[in-house]
């Protein structure tokens, strides 16, 4: 994963540096303070269970294939079929239409064919088959947000999030820089993961943090995430220390994150961060991003996982605020 960190590292003060992102949502309203707009950029050191933006998680551009979209190999002439260099798509079997029109068959993609090498994409003309992500640069996505800077001027601003947009330091770096300058409120979505020098470099130009505590303990963190929590609790310290305001999330999760030790423990940390932590979120496991998997042709291991109940989060938000910490649901 993150093939381009070397390069990238040549470049590290690169005010157009480059990047490589998946999304940009305007108008959001659960990334920090007011209406805001969030970069979402591709990547990311841990691999969470309940990761609701699987396209996120790696580097590389992979091959999305939203089949809803797909109005059948009739109609497009097997375009992506005859695209496909690795003969990895064929014609699905025959379903009705959701319109009622009749038959159709759809395309079908075999992964272990696949080499995500995205000619498919190129042919697909309602854009069924897609890349999960594009290379775009400072320049272009300071461009694209400046669009959305009437919206700030009520207390929202710029998040930048992932994947983990501190792995791709020189373009998160150079972006928080160019919108500061601007005097744009920023927020940086991160999971802690990533070296403390990094943090210590962007902090002058974040506002907030917003910051996951997943697990206190580490070897379950490990299990849940792919890795231990040592680097994510020494940063939230460090950050804290150095002045940083953090928003602190955790997700509560039945079986896997919501013992009542496990959670005490999570409380107790944030509370020993002091003024750093302005608020607390606690927020109830959902499975919306279970249908992404299916489009990556991942498989998601938490489907008998259901969100916990909201008797169970209210007692949870008393137990949080029990240690003094300003908290909220959701
Ligand atoms: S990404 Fe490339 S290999 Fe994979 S299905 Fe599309 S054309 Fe074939
Ligand atoms: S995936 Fe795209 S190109 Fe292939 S049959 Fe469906 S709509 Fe046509």
């Amino acid at each position: 994963m993150m093939s381009a960190g070397a390069s990238q590292s040549n470049t590290a003060h690169a005010e157009n540096a480059a990047g490589r992102i998946y999304d940009i949502q305007g108008y959001a309203v659960h990334d920090g303070p007011g209406i805001r707009t969030t970069v979402y950029t591709k990547g990311c050191p841990l691999k969470c269970l309940w990761c609701h933006s699987p396209e996120s998680q790696r580097y590389e551009l992979e091959l999305g294939y939203l089949a809803v979209k797909c109005i059948g190999t009739d109609l497009c002439e097997n375009a992506c079929i005859k695209a496909c260099p690795q003969g990895a798509i064929s014609r699905d079997e025959p379903k009705a239409a959701l319109d009622g029109s009749g038959m159709i068959q759809k395309a079908t993609i075999d992964r272990s064919k696949c080499k995500n090498c995205l000619s498919c994409t190129g042919a697909c003309v309602t854009k069924a088959l897609y890349a999960t992500g594009w290379e775009t640069t400072v320049d272009e996505v300071y461009d694209r947000l400046s669009r959305d800077r009437d919206f700030f001027k009520n207390g929202g601003g710029i998040t930048i999030s992932g994947g983990e947009a501190m792995a791709q330091f020189p373009f998160t770096l150079n972006l928080a820089k160019r919108l500061k300058g601007d005097g744009v409120h920023i927020c940086l979505d991160t999971t802690g993961h990533a070296p403390a020098e990094r943090y210590e470099e962007i902090m002058p130009y974040i506002d907030l943090f917003l910051y996951d505590i997943k697990h206190m303990d580490s070897a379950k963190h490990k299990r849940f995430t792919g890795v231990g929590n040592e680097l994510i609790l020494e940063n939230a310290r460090f950050l804290a220390k150095r002045g940083a305001a953090l928003q602190i999330r955790v997700v509560v999760i039945p079986k896997l994150t919501d013992n009542e030790a496990d959670l005490r423990k999570t409380a107790e940390f944030c509370a020993s961060l002091g003024e750093a932590v302005k608020l607390v979120q606690v927020l109830p496991y959902h499975k919306t991003g279970r249908m992404k998997y299916d489009r990556l042709g991942w498989r998601y291991k938490l489907t008998n996982v259901e969100p916990p109940d909201d008797g169970f989060m209210e007692e949870v938000l008393e137990m949080f605020r029990s240690y003094g910490l300003n908290c909220r649901l959701h």
